[in-house]
C-alpha cells in the first residue's frame, strides 16, 4: 500500500502558486498524514490538516479553502469539477495471478472488468492476464463520478452497466459493489477479493429480501424525513424536492452526518436517503426506524413498480 511521494504534489502546488495548503485524508489513510504534512512544511507550504471523518470524494473539506488556497484530498478520485482541490492517487498493489482465483466461476468468453480506484492502475496488467487464459475483457468508461476507465464507485456502477457484458468480474474487497453491480446491471457478476484471494458468484437477491421488509415496516408512516446531505458531492436537492412532493407528510430534511441518534431525535417515522447511496442498504440495522432509498419510497408512493426496482445510484 502506498501513496505517491510528494515530489510530484510540491510541483503542482508550485505551479498553482499556492503557498497555503490545506490536506484531507480518508480514515484508511490518515495515519500517514503528519508524514506528508511535515514533508510539504519543509518545502516552505503552511499546511492545515483536516481533522474530520471523510469517507469519499463526495466530502470535501471546502471549509479548509478560507484559509488555504488549494486542498489536496488524497485517496480518491474527484466526483464533481473542484479547481481548488488536487486529488492525489492512491494505489494498492496486488500479484496479479490472484485473478487465477476467478477463472473457474467465468463461464464466458468475454467478461465485463471493474474494479475499485485504488486498483485502476492495476487494469491493463489483469486485462493482459485475463487475455492469456482465453478471455477477452470489456472495459468502459465510467460516468462523471468516476473518471477512470473500469472503475466503480459505491454510488455509481456506470463502468459496469457500459461494459454491456452478461458477465462482470469485480476485483475489489467488499460485497456491496458486487451486489450493487448485479442489482444495476442483471448480469452474473463475480467478485474477487484481490487481497484475500477469495473468489465467489454473488447476486442481490438476499439484499432485495431485506430491502423489501424495510418497505413494509416503512408503508403507512405518518411522517417522512427526506434527508439531503449537506457534503460537497452527495447533495441532491432537486430529487429530494421532487420525493418531497410525493407525500403531505414529508419534510426536507438538511444534515451532514447521517447517524442513529440524530434520525431518533428528529423523531420521523420514516427516512428516504438522498445522500451517500451506501447509507440505507449498509447502515440500516444501525438505525431506529426505516430508511428507504428514493426508489423504494417511489414504490410505496404508487409511482414505480415493483418490477423497476433498482439500486440507487448518484448520476
Ligand atoms: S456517496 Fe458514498 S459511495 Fe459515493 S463516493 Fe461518497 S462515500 Fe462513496
Amino acid at each position: 500500500m502506498w501513496l505517491n511521494g510528494t515530489s510530484d504534489l510540491i510541483e503542482n502546488l508550485k505551479k498553482k502558486g499556492a503557498k497555503r495548503v490545506a490536506l484531507q485524508f480518508p480514515e484508511g489513510l490518515k495515519r500517514q498524514s503528519a508524514a506528508i504534512a511535515a514533508s510539504l512544511k519543509d518545502a516552505g507550504f503552511e499546511v492545515i490538516l483536516s481533522g474530520d471523518p471523510c469517507y469519499g470524494a463526495c466530502d470535501l473539506a471546502l471549509d479548509t479553502l478560507t484559509y488555504a488556497d488549494v486542498l489536496v484530498h488524497f485517496g480518491h478520485a474527484p466526483v464533481d469539477d473542484q479547481p481548488k482541490v488536487i486529488f492525489e492517487p492512491y494505489r494498492m498493489d496486488f500479484e496479479i495471478a490472484v485473478l487465477e482465483n476467478a477463472l473457474p466461476f467465468l463461464k464466458e468468453d468475454t467478461v465485463g472488468l471493474v474494479t475499485t480506484v485504488q486498483h485502476v492502475h492495476l487494469i491493463p496488467a489483469m486485462e493482459l492476464f485475463l487475455q492469456s487464459k482465453g478471455i477477452s475483457c470489456s472495459i468502459a468508461e465510467g460516468g462523471r463520478r468516476t473518471p477512470i476507465r473500469g472503475q466503480v464507485l459505491g454510488c455509481s456502477f456506470t463502468a459496469a452497466k457500459a461494459s454491456g457484458a452478461d458477465e462482470i468480474l469485480f476485483v475489489g474487497t467488499g460485497l456491496f459493489h458486487p451486489i450493487g453491480i448485479a442489482l444495476a446491471t442483471h448480469a452474473r457478476v463475480i467478485a474477487l477479493d484481490p487481497l484475500t484471494g477469495s473468489a465467489q458468484e454473488v447476486s442481490g437477491d438476499a439484499l432485495m429480501r431485506r430491502r423489501f421488509a424495510v418497505m413494509e415496516k416503512a408503508r403507512g408512516a405518518k411522517s417522512i424525513g427526506i434527508i439531503v446531505s449537506t457534503k460537497s458531492g452527495q447533495q441532491r436537492m432537486d430529487l429530494a424536492r421532487r420525493l418531497a412532493s410525493l407525500s403531505p407528510t414529508a419534510v426536507i430534511v438538511f444534515m451532514r452526518e447521517v447517524n442513529p441518534d440524530e434520525l431518533l431525535n428528529l423523531g420521523f417515522a420514516c427516512y428516504v436517503n438522498t445522500a451517500c447511496s451506501r447509507l440505507a442498504y449498509d447502515d440500516q440495522v444501525r438505525f431506529p426506524v426505516p430508511v428507504l432509498s428514493p426508489q423504494e419510497f417511489e414504490i410505496l408512493c404508487g409511482v414505480r413498480s415493483w418490477d423497476a426496482y433498482t439500486i440507487d445510484e448518484i448520476a
